[in-house]
């Protein structure tokens, strides 16, 4: 059995012979993080979202859209992308074997997600200009042609991604319940996935966990109250003005009795490294916002355990690594001066 379809079709929306187009995706670690829990004095687990086919959660999403625009007959996906989405559209659309044209701002996505975008054989279309004006476009593109638009505004992706939220309450089981979900907000599509996942499961919750939405400074349109024309951060991911789903992100904030907040790229950074060093997990910088959320803004009163969504894998970005990270130690071909070099 293979994919979030077949093991959780009784609570998505296809039926048994719908064509099924996965890569084997979910199932992704929680994993306790010894010294982040230590430093916000809380229980903290990691959902390693990372680990999926791709490399990012996107791949939830992407098995139920593109099954279903497989058995809606689309012969052709499109999408805008701050990155994540179109490596995923593009690998899931070379295994159902249709067309993929993604639409990412050109220069302002991460090195690893173009290439995964290429090397699928996607249409990859660098548009002068943001992701913003690039959802607006494929939004036009798919209303005028027969083409399927596999962004986070097409339901089927929230249905795929709120999946998530099954496995955190499978994997934590009755014992150890669940008060906070720290998460990265970008088109804050994801927020709205995990809070339908959680509402669907709520006979199997004392109490809802509060939902903790993070964006970064400089792209924090629902932390202002108003979109941000020209959004600005290094976690690209993220950088988003006009999130489709900002006011379903809102109301799950506050039914949850969460909050959103931001954090600035310079916190984010610190997370990003302290996740790597010290947890052992290497994360992009976006999905570090969870967790720098949590360091800067404090845990809730009252929260006991909380989930970090770790939304992309570091090897995504392996240029930001590059440049925040330890240097390189240039070594002569010697014992003794490898010993030097070791030991510093
Ligand atoms: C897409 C993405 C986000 C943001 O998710 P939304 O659903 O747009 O809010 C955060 N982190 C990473 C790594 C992503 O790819």
């Amino acid at each position: 059995m293979a994919g979030l379809i077949e093991k959780y079709r009784d609570r998505l929306p296809f039926e048994e012979g719908d064509p099924v187009i996965s890569l084997d995706e979910g199932a992704t670690p929680l994993l306790y993080a010894c010294e982040l829990s230590e430093r916000l004095g809380c229980e903290a687990w990691l959902k390693i979202e990372g680990a999926n086919p791709t490399g990012s959660f996107k791949d939830r999403g992407m098995t139920c859209a593109v099954s279903g625009a497989v058995r809606d007959g689309s012969t052709a996906v499109v999408c805008a992308s701050t990155g994540n989405t179109a490596a995923s559209a593009a690998a899931y659309s070379a295994r159902a074997r249709i067309t993929c044209a993604v639409i990412v701002p050109d220069g302002k996505i991460a090195r690893g997600k173009l290439a995964q975008a290429v090397m699928h054989g996607a249409r990859v279309i660098g548009l002068r200009g943001n992701f913003d004006q690039a959802l607006k476009l494929v939004r036009e593109l798919s209303d005028n042609h027969p083409i399927a638009l596999v962004n986070s505004v097409n339901p089927l992706r929230i249905e795929g991604q709120k999946t998530a939220a099954f496995e955190i309450i499978e994997a934590l089981g009755p014992d150890r319940p669940l008060d906070a979900l720290a998460i990265p907000v970008g088109n804050a599509g994801n927020i709205t996935a995990y809070w339908k996942g959680f509402t669907e499961s709520a006979g199997e919750l004392e109490t809802m966990p509060k939902m903790l939405g993070f964006q970064a400074a400089g792209a924090a349109p629902l932390v202002l109250g108003h979109a941000v024309a020209e959004p600005e951060t290094l976690a690209s991911a993220i950088r988003i003005g006009d999130p489709a789903r900002g006011d379903q992100a809102l109301s799950a904030i506050e039914q949850s009795g969460g909050a959103i907040n931001s954090v600035t790229d310079e916190q984010i950074l610190e997370a990003y490294r302290f996740l790597a060093s010290h947890d052992g997990v290497f994360c992009e910088p976006s999905s570090a916002a969870s967790v720098a959320g949590l360091i800067v803004h404090g845990v809730p009163e009252g929260v006991e355990r909380v989930v970090c969504v770790l939304t992309g894998h570091g090897l995504k970005d392996p240029e930001t690594a590059l440049e925040v990270g330890g240097g390189i130690i240039a070594c002569e071909p010697e014992l003794a001066a490898v010993e030097a070099a070791v030991w510093g």
